[in-house]
């Protein structure tokens, strides 16, 4: 039995990836057991990096390595410049004044001046906290995990960026097509989900229809559902035209489910853009309560994720481990969690959206064929463990500080591998 307030291990996973992966993995975290690894991003809350790293320090620790996780401060306008670039990385135009730098490498500078890094490898999580490379003293290897879609970023805004993530000993990407020509050895990692976290573990019926109604969302109709940060990337625009177009033909409820993450300044302004669109069967709510968002997921007779720019979606994995199929744009990371017309749908435009909308409302058994094809692609590519091993295999692949040993590369470690799933035992 669990103590109520046990912390999720590997071990824990063995009914989902075999035990055979357990071992392996156990043995990779015994070599590694004593090293500190710090995580480094710019918000605790809110999108998918914070929602990864709550998880994967909890269990690097339980293997035995020292591993935290430190959050970057900074004001204001700080956030709304690294938004700027987040928005360039992912291909749109932006102007980097002298100044909008001078701020970005300042606040850097403070908060290398605040933290002490001295750790024995450093993980720095997206563009926000990226200068502190520059402004630390490297005890040990440094990687940039690059978690945006830069297949086109913006020129200027990359090769200026470039000058800091040349100083880093490997990249992380979540998908090849991201990579760009750099002097830093570069690896593919596809991030991945917690099964256990209050967002995905599983609810029996009566709590997701408590949830959903406590929410006053109508259970008459099926659900058509989306799960985003209020960013424009996510398209809740393109997603109430399909869902308007679709309803034509399908009576259905749309419940779109955003949040802000505190290092994002442009999400108040696109949730007010929204809801002139609210009535009685387009629901536009607040995420704040994760398991309200795990109900949805699972209740929802179609989950969409509508993006136009995507580095890998999480809760495209989210819906599909609870076998919800879902209509995801053919971009960036999506393209690689759903094969089209298996386990799910890629979409191009509000129309064609519109129509696998009215697809998978009209057909139950092809909602369920491709809901258990779903569950099945995430339990063998995108559980955390994968993830977790990847990065094993990463630290230990630096054989001295700042080398790393040709041949270490990103692959689903252990994913081919993986015994049939087992039930969990509740
Ligand atoms: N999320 C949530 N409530 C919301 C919106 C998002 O809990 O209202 C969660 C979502 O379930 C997922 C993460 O935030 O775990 C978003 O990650 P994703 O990779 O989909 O997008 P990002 O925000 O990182 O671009």
């Amino acid at each position: 039995m669990q103590s109520r307030h046990a912390i999720i291990t590997v071990e824990d996973y063995e009914p989902f990836i075999g035990q055979q992966a357990v071992e392996r993995i156990m043995a990779k975290g015994r070599q590694l057991a004593g090293r500190s690894v710090a995580h480094v991003n710019s918000t605790y809350y809110g999108g998918g990096v914070a929602e990864i790293l709550s998880s994967l320090t909890l269990l690097m620790r339980t293997l035995g390595l020292d591993a935290e996780w430190r959050i970057i401060q900074g004001p204001p306008d700080f956030f709304s410049i690294t938004k700027k670039m987040h928005n360039a990385l992912q291909g749109a135009p932006i102007r980097l004044t002298d100044i909008k730098k001078e701020i970005y490498e300042d606040v850097a500078f403070q908060n290398a001046v605040r933290n002490r890094f001295d750790h024995d490898y450093v993980v720095v999580h997206d563009p926000q906290p990226l200068p502190l490379v520059q402004f630390s003293r490297k005890r040990g290897p440094w990687i940039w995990r690059c978690h945006i879609d830069t297949a086109q970023p913006s020129r200027e805004i990359w090769e200026y960026l470039a000058g800091y993530i040349e100083q880093y000993d490997a990249l992380i990407a979540s998908a090849e097509e991201y990579l760009q020509p750099l002097r830093v050895p570069q690896l593919i990692f596809q991030p991945a989900i917690d099964p256990f976290s209050i967002l995905n573990r599983e609810l029996p019926e009566g709590e997701v229809e408590r949830r959903l109604r406590h929410y006053g969302v109508p259970l008459d109709l099926p659900l058509v559902v989306q799960v985003s940060r209020f960013d424009r990337w996510k398209d809740p625009q393109g997603v109430i035209r399909a869902f308007q177009l679709a309803r034509r033909k399908r009576d259905c409820t749309l419940v779109l489910v955003g949040n802000v993450a505190t290092d994002d300044p442009e999400g108040p302004e696109v949730y007010e853009s929204l809801l002139g669109a609210k009535e009685e069967r387009i629901l536009i709510l607040s995420g704040e309560d994760t398991s309200f968002v795990n109900a949805l997921q699972r209740r929802a007779a179609v989950v969409l994720q509508k993006s136009l720019r995507e580095g890998f979606g999480l809760t495209v994995s989210e819906a599909m481990w609870k076998r919800t199929p879902v209509i995801g744009g053919n971009v960036g990371g999506i393209r690689h969690q759903i094969d089209d017309g298996v386990n799910g749908f890629l979409v191009s435009s509000v129309e064609e959206t519109a129509d696998r909308i009215v697809l998978l409302l009209s057909d139950e058994d092809l909602r369920r064929r491709m809901g258990e094809a779903a569950r099945e692609k995430v339990r063998q590519r995108f559980l955390m463990t994968r993830y977790l091993e990847q990065y094993l295999d990463l630290l230990d692949g630096f054989e001295t500080h700042y080398y790393l040993r040709p041949g270490v590369v990103g692959v689903a470690a252990g994913a081919e591998r993986a015994e049939p799933e087992r039930p969990v035992a509740h």
